[in-house]
């Protein structure tokens, strides 16, 4: 048997350093046993999939180190790589089902979708979908496709008993069947959904081991549901530890910098986030901790990935990090990776006209622009409050300018720019006696300096989101009952009371 293993990561946010660790585990797995690591492209979710967050994919694993053996960008015997280029397969795959009467139409209106998640809700189900079109007779699934109803097709999932598997990692996994929905197949527009798409394709590119972070645990038994009812052979499962942040919590991007830009961006080697990232679900024989991808490859043991998430220690990374600086660069070719940073023309031309107007010597360029290149901002509570509003009030400023940027998630001068006087108007704050000094501070560390929208922008989306995030952090943080507050009140569209 060739091992083949796959990433299947979707293009609907920034490349997440969860994606660079389930790659190394997969790469080191496949190349171990001589087989093949594969990328996948999981853009079946039309609304949030975006071109550019492909790219970012493919950018951020290469900057990692990632190679993969087939791909979108490189092809290979199984393609196409891209799950919006396989709809025809699924359609295909789909009918299969429907004739075995292993899945169904569903002619549920959104309407009834809501009464019945209520009822569930309300009845402590775990079910939410009460089955209601799940026996309907021939003619009347034919009446109402003439009539034009729209429909999904969902899976036929026993009633009663278990479904069992034996996970590599985990150990053997037991859950009810009576837990698991009827789970949508197909949408009503003809896009697979991620369970579906991802299984077909699993078996079509000849998956041998599924290895996956362990959130996709309780999606395994509808996966081997589907492999049962196509009679296909199930490949081996092993749900790798998650990262978790140092709340004890999975690691979020509303939490922590979890895009591999960030890492980029602020400096750190790949080969030491690589390693980092390694340690987090791989422990070497003799505890050893500082390894090349080479190394993992060649001693790779599956008996070896932990069973338990492992924090994400930044303090852990940074010791890793100078380990690698001591030991990979010299003091002449240091400067070569500092060029490589951001000491090169690319981006100090882009500092320029912020400096131009605001220097008095050469020797202060670096007072006004040291926020660019270094990674602790120097926050203090007088700056971050300033027209004497309350540290709680400005850290909800902070959390709401970040919501107002994923709406778009451009981080543009001109973007930033108004999004700021939203936040200022949402609040009812002055945008120039609140808003402005307190982004100066969040992202600068001081009240004054270079324009804040074109620095922000420069700066770079990663960055500048973490800065908001740890300034909000450095304010107390918000409790869980004032974010949603917080929340509810941004989703009306008025935060003004949360100011008096
Ligand atoms: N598309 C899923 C993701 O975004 C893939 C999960 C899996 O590996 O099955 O992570």
């Amino acid at each position: 048997m060739v091992v083949r293993t796959r990433i299947a990561p979707s293009p609907t946010g920034d490349p997440h350093v969860g994606t660079l660790y389930t790659a190394i585990l997969n790469l080191a797995y496949a190349h171990h046993f001589g087989g093949q690591f594969i990328l996948r492209i999981e853009d079946t979710d039309k609304t949030r999939s975006r071109p550019e967050y492909e790219k970012n994919i493919f950018e951020a694993l290469k900057w990692g180190l990632i190679h993969w053996d087939e791909g979108p960008d490189i092809g290979g015997n199984f393609g196409p790589y891209r799950q919006s280029e396989r709809l025809d397969i699924y359609q295909k795959h789909i009918q299969i089902l429907l004739e075995k009467e292993k899945a169904y139409k569903c002619f549920a209106t959104p309407e009834e979708l809501r009464e019945m998640r209520e009822v569930a809700q309300k009845t402590g189900q775990k079910v939410g979908y009460d089955r209601r079109y799940r026996n309907l007779s021939k003619e009347e699934i034919k009446k109402r496709e003439q009539e034009g109803q729209p429909y999904v097709i969902r899976l036929k999932v026993p009633l009663t008993g278990m479904c069992t598997f034996e996970d590599g990692i985990k150990g053997t996994i037991t859950t009810p069947w009576a837990d698991v929905d009827d789970q949508v197949l197909m949408k009503s527009d003809g896009y697979p959904t991620y369970h579906f798409a991802n299984v077909v394709d699993d078996h079509l590119m000849q998956i041998t081991h599924v290895i996956r972070g362990d959130e996709w645990i309780s999606s395994t038994p509808k996966h081997i549901l589907l492999y049962e009812s196509f009679g296909w052979e199930k490949p081996s499962f092993l749900h790798i530890p998650l990262l978790l942040g140092k709340d004890g919590k999975k690691l979020s991007k509303r939490r922590n910098p979890t895009s591999i830009f960030f890492y980029k961006d602020s400096g750190y080697l790949p080969q030491a986030l690589a390693n980092f990232l390694t340690l987090m679900g791989y422990s070497m024989t003799g505890e050893k901790e500082i390894y090349s991808l080479q190394e993992l490859i060649q001693n790779f043991d599956p008996q070896r990935i932990g069973k338990s998430g492992a924090f994400f220690d930044i303090q852990k990374l940074n010791w890793l990090n100078q380990k690698y600086i001591i030991e990979t660069t010299t003091p002449s070719t240091l400067l070569e990776h500092l060029k490589r940073w951001q000491f090169n023309d690319i981006f100090m031309e882009k500092l320029m006209p912020l400096a131009h107007t605001r220097i008095k010597t050469f020797g202060d360029f670096f007072d006004l622009c040291n926020f660019f290149f270094i990674n602790t901002i120097p926050l203090s509570t007088e700056l971050l409050t300033p027209h004497n509003i309350t540290p709680e009030i400005s850290a909800s400023l902070l959390q709401t300018m970040l919501w107002i940027m994923e709406k778009t998630d451009i981080w543009s001068q001109d973007a930033v720019e108004k999004a700021s006087h939203d936040l200022a108007e949402l609040f009812k704050v002055p945008h120039k006696k609140v808003v402005i000094p307190l982004l100066y501070e969040a992202i600068m560390g001081k009240q004054f300096g270079p324009p804040l929208f074109a620095s922000i922008e420069i700066l770079g989306k990663e960055r500048a989101r973490a800065r908001l995030l740890q300034a909000i952090e450095f304010l107390g943080g918000l409790s869980k009952k004032k974010l949603d507050l917080l929340n509810k009140n941004f989703t009306k569209g008025d935060c003004s009371l949360l100011n008096h």
